[in-house]
């Protein structure tokens, strides 16, 4: 093999991009559009968590943390999932990560072997297939389909003898749904009778309209790690800033993989992290509010055009099947180049929502009426 075709990993160049980064790239350089394309809340974080971070940075408590992050602030991320998601965890189960995502790749860091098989929803947040490839491991996809309220039926996965893993997103990302205490339990007793460790993806958990997300570690706390994040509930999407929680057995692999990977996350961010924990439960909820209604005002358009008939229950997505106006690629990009809107096509979600477009509610109410008018005219449905 010549040189040259060495200079990047078989690994590197093999992975997929994430279709949703690869949808927003089409819109680069153009301007006025209405964003739609990625999870970014339009409000801002909290004032305290602004203040918290300004005070840090004057006060130069801006040097390097612990690996798995501050005492103290794992000690009031293990009284938050006390208090909020029902989970008992010692401080020293928590780890501060790069973002849920860091969380995630912890996770599989320190679980998969080449050639493991991991069972992944489709659709689902795409960023995960590509890490599971990353350690030479094999995504196997099961459905979330619309007809069963984007539910999985963990009877029918394709467990296999080399099936380590399963990840479960509740609620999840693309499709709003919010699994019950019920099927939680199913999917527990499913992993715990083939061995399987579950990946409990809860990044959007304080972000429901309806019914409070069932948390997987209490129902089979031996082969859960659950990921978390400071993203979705106070708008940080940008400060980088999850938890993960593994049983103490994983604590010294991870703490060891950690450190390879990121040695300590931001100490600002975990200094705003702080008082985003301390934010009243009532601030958390006018936002989720506000999320419901665009949920709602979006839901009575698309309804009435005969466009939707499943009701999200979490997170700030909706899924619109957009197949009666063509390719949903092309619809797609129609929306960019006639109208201004950017969203992502469904395929970036997984092969079973190819028909789709996914439009997130965490956009302004403005960009939502532009990006629901556009598809009334696209579709001819108006
Ligand atoms: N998991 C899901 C389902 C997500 O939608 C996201 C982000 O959009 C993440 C994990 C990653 O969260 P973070 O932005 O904190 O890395």
């Amino acid at each position: 093999m010549a040189k040259t075709d060495r200079e990047i990993s078989q690994m590197a160049t093999s992975l997929p991009r994430s279709g949703i980064r690869a949808a927003a790239s089409l819109a680069v350089g153009r301007e006025g559009l209405a964003h739609l394309e990625f999870g970014e809340p339009s409000v801002m974080p909290p004032l305290a968590v602004r203040q918290a971070a300004a005070q840090a940075l004057l006060e130069r408590r801006m040097v390097y943390t612990p690996t798995e992050g501050p005492a103290r602030l794992r000690q009031a991320l293990a009284d938050k999932l006390g208090r909020v998601n029902g989970v008992t965890a010692s401080a020293d189960e928590v780890f501060v990560t790069h973002g849920g995502i860091g969380g995630l790749y912890l996770a599989f860091a320190t679980l998969l072997e080449v050639g493991d098989e991991v069972l992944l929803p489709d659709p689902g947040w795409p960023n995960v297939v590509s890490q599971v490839l990353s350690f030479g491991a094999i995504p196997r996809f099961y459905p979330l389909r619309s007809a069963d309220g984007y539910l999985p039926d963990p009877d029918s996965w394709p467990i296999g003898p080399r099936t380590r893993a399963v990840v479960v997103n509740s609620p999840s990302n693309p499709t709003g749904s919010v699994f019950s205490a019920e099927l939680m339990e199913r999917i527990a007793a499913v992993a715990s009778r083939n061995g399987l460790w579950v990946i409990s993806d809860e990044v959007y958990d304080q972000i429901t309209y309806d019914q409070r997300p069932t948390a997987m570690r209490p129902l089979y706390p031996e082969r859960t790690l659950s990921v978390y994040s400071f993203s979705k509930t106070y708008a940080m999407t940008g400060w980088r800033l999850g938890y993960l929680v593994t049983p103490q057995s994983r604590v010294d692999a991870t703490k060891k993989m950690a450190e390879t990977v990121y040695s300590s996350t931001s100490m600002v961010a975990q200094e705003a992290a702080l008082a985003a924990l301390a934010v009243p439960d009532a601030e958390i909820q006018s936002v989720v509010a506000t999320y419901r209604r665009r949920r709602d005002l979006a839901l009575t358009h698309l309804r009435q055009w005969g466009l939707y008939r499943y009701t999200p229950g979490g997170a700030f997505y909706l899924m619109v099947d957009v197949s009666g106006a063509g390719d949903a690629g092309a619809v797609h990009r129609r929306m960019i180049e006639e109208k201004g809107v950017v969203t992502v096509p469904g395929s970036a979600f997984g092969a079973s929502a190819a028909g789709e477009l996914r439009l997130s509610l965490a956009a302004s109410d403005e960009d939502i009426g532009r990006a629901l008018s556009a598809l009334g005219d696209l579709l001819d449905v108006r």
